[in-house]
C-alpha cells in the first residue's frame, strides 16, 4: 500500500524508556509505520546541550533503541538511526542558522526555560537548538511532524526557517513540514504529580520484572484524603484510576470506580489489579526484547544500517541545498 508521505521524529537517548515515554510517544510510532514512511532519530548532538559528560551516551543510545525496537519499531520498514551518524545535519544547522535571527531565538520560551533550568551552562548549542532541530526535519524532506498541542509552535519556527531560506535563495528545495496533531498522553509519575521522569525517579520502567513493576506499582501515591481502608476515596483525584484508564477493561474501570466511591475495595486491590494488567501488556514486548538482546550486535547492527539509509537521503538533500545556494 502506498505510504501517506514521510514522518520524522526524534528523541534524545535517555536509556530505558519508561511508561511514560511508551504511551507517550513510542505506541503512536509504532501505529504511524502502517501509513507513513518512518524516520525515527535518536538525537544525541541535541542531548549535547544539557548533559554534563557522555560516558553514558553510548550506553543511553543502544538501551533506547533496544526498547524501541521491543516495542514494534519495524526496522525493515522505518529508518532507525543515530544523528551523529549523518553529519549533513551539522552542515545543513549552520546553513540554517544564517536565516535565523537570534532575536527570535533569545525570545523563545524554551531557551528561556532552559537558562532557568541550568544558569551555570547557557551554551550556544542550546540557542541554536530549534535551528538544528529544523535540520533534523528538513534534512530528510519530511512532510510531517507528529506533536502534541503544545509543541505544535516548534514546528511553525521550522517553518519559518525553511521559509526564510528558500526566500533567500529562491528556491524551494527544503519542503515546510506540516504539523500531525497527536493526542500525547502526558502520563504521571508514581508521585501522582509530576510527568513520569526518570529524573525525578517517579518513572516504572518498561524493561524491570514483573516483581520489579509490581513493587513500583505498590508505592504509587493514591487519593491522599483516604487515609484508611474503611475511607470512601475519589477515583477522579487518582492517578491509579488513571492508569486503569488506560490498561484495564472497560468492566474494571466501572468496578473501580463504583468500589472506590464506598470504600468496597482497598488500595492495594486496586493496584495490584493494575499492576497485573500492566504486567499482561508488557509481556510480548518484554519477550521481544529478551530475544533482541541475546542477539549480539543486532541493535547496533539495526542503527548503522539505518544510518546508511537516512545519510543518503541526507546527501541527495544537502547536494540540492548546496547548488541552490550556489556554494563554489
Ligand atoms: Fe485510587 Fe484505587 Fe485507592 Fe480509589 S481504590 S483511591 S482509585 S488506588
Amino acid at each position: 500500500m502506498a505510504k501517506k508521505g514521510r514522518v520524522f521524529s526524534g528523541a534524545r537517548p535517555t536509556g530505558r524508556q519508561h511508561l511514560g515515554n511508551y504511551l507517550g510517544a513510542i505506541q503512536n510510532y509504532v501505529a504511524l509505520q502502517a501509513d507513513y514512511d518512518c524516520v525515527y532519530c535518536i538525537v544525541d548532538v541535541h542531548a549535547l546541550t544539557t548533559v554534563e559528560t557522555t560516558q553514558d551516551l553510548k550506553l543511553n543510545t543502544f538501551e533506547m533503541a533496544l526498547d524501541w525496537l521491543a516495542a514494534g519499531i519495524q526496522p525493515e520498514e522505518s529508518t532507525l538511526f543515530i544523528q551523529s551518524h549523518v553529519p549533513e545535519v551539522m552542515e545543513l544547522h549552520t546553513y540554517l542558522s544564517m536565516v535565523t535571527q537570534f532575536g527570535k531565538l533569545t525570545d523563545l520560551p524554551t531557551f528561556k526555560e532552559k537558562v532557568r533550568q541550568q544558569p551555570e551552562n547557557v551554551n550556544y548549542g542550546l540557542l541554536g537548538y530549534p535551528v538544528l532541530m529544523t535540520a533534523d526535519i528538513v534534512l530528510y524532506k519530511t512532510d510531517v511532524v507528529p506533536v502534541g498541542i503544545d509543541q505544535a509552535p516548534h514546528i511553525e519556527f521550522a517553518r519559518e526557517i525553511v521559509r526564510s531560506f528558500n526566500y533567500r535563495y529562491n528556491t524551494k528545495v527544503l519542503v515546510e513540514p506540516q504539523v500531525k496533531h497527536t493526542e500525547i498522553l502526558k502520563v504521571v509519575g508514581i508521585d501522582g504529580r509530576d510527568k513520569m521522569s526518570k529524573s525525578l525517579n517517579n518513572h516504572i520502567e518498561l524493561a524491570s520484572t514483573p516483581e520489579e513493576t509490581t513493587k513500583r506499582v505498590r508505592e504509587m501515591v493514591t487519593d491522599p484524603a483516604r487515609q484508611r481502608r474503611t475511607d470512601p476515596g475519589n477515583p477522579d483525584v487518582c492517578n491509579v484510576f488513571t492508569m486503569h484508564k488506560i490498561m484495564s477493561s472497560q468492566e474494571e474501570v466501572d468496578m473501580v470506580n463504583a468500589e472506590c466511591r464506598r470504600a468496597g475495595i482497598g488500595c492495594v486491590d486496586c493496584k495490584l489489579l493494575f499492576a497485573a494488567n500492566l504486567n499482561k501488556h508488557l509481556e510480548p514486548f518484554r519477550a521481544k526484547r529478551a530475544e533482541l538482546a541475546s542477539q549480539e550486535s543486532y541493535v547496533n547492527d539495526v542503527l548503522v544500517d539505518g544510518g546508511k539509509r537516512a545519510r543518503a537521503i541526507a546527501q541527495k538533500t544537502m547536494e540540492e541545498v548546496r547548488e541552490a545556494m550556489q556554494l563554489p
